[in-house]
């Protein structure tokens, strides 16, 4: 049998950075940039008022007080948008609002506050230094200053920096394609009436949904049937347009195992067992598409935990790596709340839920059976529990090591 480091050796292995790509701005989102990006234009681009108030010449106010204000004729408005360049004469004021130009000549803005708000005149109760509530030009970015440096993940600020930049396009590593197949005569789709022996497949929308939580453009095809040439068929079809293929299903010891069935042979694909509950069967290869293309492919078992726990353990991390993205599922120490068995020879991950103790410490409670089928208990973890190969008991109390599925918001990561 493989260890779990050498299998995930071999599927990382197979999982290439695509090539760079410009995108618009906004369906970069959640990429990670390639090159610095400097600043085009200045932010902001001209000195503008931080308050709703009036512009001014600060020395000509320097007197005011609420016992003894300074009054001013308003001899502009300026909202903001106005384009035309304005100068303060000596002896007046321009009510101005936030974001708009200053006035050549003016040095502060009075917030509206510290005045009687005048229209045709404003009288003036609090002196304030120059440039006060004034945003200078260049203050937040200058012009060819460092805006994002390469490998930066784009989130809702970077995309708003580079929109502000007027950026409109911006060098990325793509989202990797991934296309997921599911495999099983037995399966149909959610919606339509179940017979007797028939169930809903359920890993195609799991694992594309996993690939994308990754961060992947992941797609669900249609299963196919325990049929190789329907299989085959399919993996043709889906190959010009997916960086990764993950099927599910058809690669364990029965009869009909459509998957291994198709491409044990020719030696691009290997099936190997790793030492691993759940998710023993796996394989791993390429798979050459009619055109030529060769394009990894991860052949998961059919059992809907061992087909999630099997993306976890040997896709997610790469996947993302390949993307440039890091590594996000922590892995800390946690005291186990449950007695646990596992099997000598195998390395465990078993479904848990996280907590903390009275100290703040994490704890772990095991969920569900190790069995494979145990989905419901899936949906209720937000941890593996990972037992190491020849641990056959783990005792309520011991420190386990667990890799924190979802968020945790009470637990300090170590
Ligand atoms: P297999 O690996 O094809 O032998 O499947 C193992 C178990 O997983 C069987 O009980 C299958 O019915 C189940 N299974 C396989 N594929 C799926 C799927 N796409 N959705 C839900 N269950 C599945
Ligand atoms: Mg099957």
């Amino acid at each position: 049998m493989r260890s779990v480091p050498d299998h995930q050796a071999a599927v990382a292995a197979l999982i290439e950075s695509p090539p760079a790509v410009r995108l618009p701005v906004f369906d970069a989102l959640g990429c990670v940039t390639v090159d610095d990006i400097t600043a085009p234009i200045g932010l902001p681009g001209f000195d503008n008022s931080a308050m709703d108030g009036y512009a001014v010449r600060a020395a000509e106010i320097a007197s005011a007080t609420p016992g003894s204000p300074v009054s001013l004729p308003v001899a502009e408005d300026i909202p903001a948008g106005r384009i035309d360049r304005l100068t303060l004469a000596t002896g007046t004021a321009h009510r101005i609002m936030t974001g708009a130009p200053m006035p050549d000549g003016a040095d502060a803005v009075i917030p509206v506050e510290a005045t009687d708000g005048g229209t045709d005149a404003v009288t003036i109760s609090d002196a304030v230094p120059a440039g006060r509530h004034v945003r200078r030009a260049g203050s937040d970015i200058e012009s060819g200053e460092s805006a994002l440096r390469a490998g930066t993940l784009l989130g809702a600020p970077q995309v708003g920096l580079l929109a502000a930049l007027g950026i409109t396009e911006v060098a990325v590593v793509p989202r990797l394609r991934v296309v997921v197949l599911s495999t099983g005569t037995e399966l149909i789709t959610p919606g339509t009436p179940l017979q007797h022996g028939q169930i809903y497949e359920s890993n195609g929308p799991m694992l594309t949904a996993a690939a994308i939580e990754a961060g992947a453009a992941a797609t669900h095809m249609h299963y196919v049937t325990d049929e190789v040439a329907e299989f085959r068929a399919r993996l043709d079809e889906i190959s010009d347009d997916a960086d990764l293929i993950i099927t599910s299903g058809g690669v364990s010891a029965g009869a009909f195992e459509v998957v291994k069935d198709a491409l044990a042979t020719g030696g691009a694909v290997e099936f190997v067992k790793v030492a691993m509950q759940p998710g023993m069967p796996q394989g791993s290869g390429h798979h050459v598409s009619p055109s030529g293309r060769r394009v990894p492919i991860i052949t998961l078992p059919g059992n809907p935990v061992s087909s999630l726990v099997s993306f976890e353990v040997f896709i997610r991390t790469p996947l993302r790596a390949a993307m440039g993205l890091p590594d996000d599922r922590p892995r800390i120490t946690a005291t186990l709340h449950a007695d646990v068995r596992s099997p000598a020879t195998k390395r465990q991950f078993l479904r848990g839920v996280l907590g903390v103790d009275d100290s703040g410490a994490p704890t772990v409670d095991p969920i569900g059976p190790p069995s494979s089928h145990h989905l419901r208990y899936l949906a209720g973890a937000d941890a593996l529990i990972d037992i190491a190969v020849g641990v056959e008991e783990v005792a309520a109390g011991s420190p386990v090591d667990v890799v924190v599925l979802g968020a945790l918001p009470s637990v300090t990561v170590s």
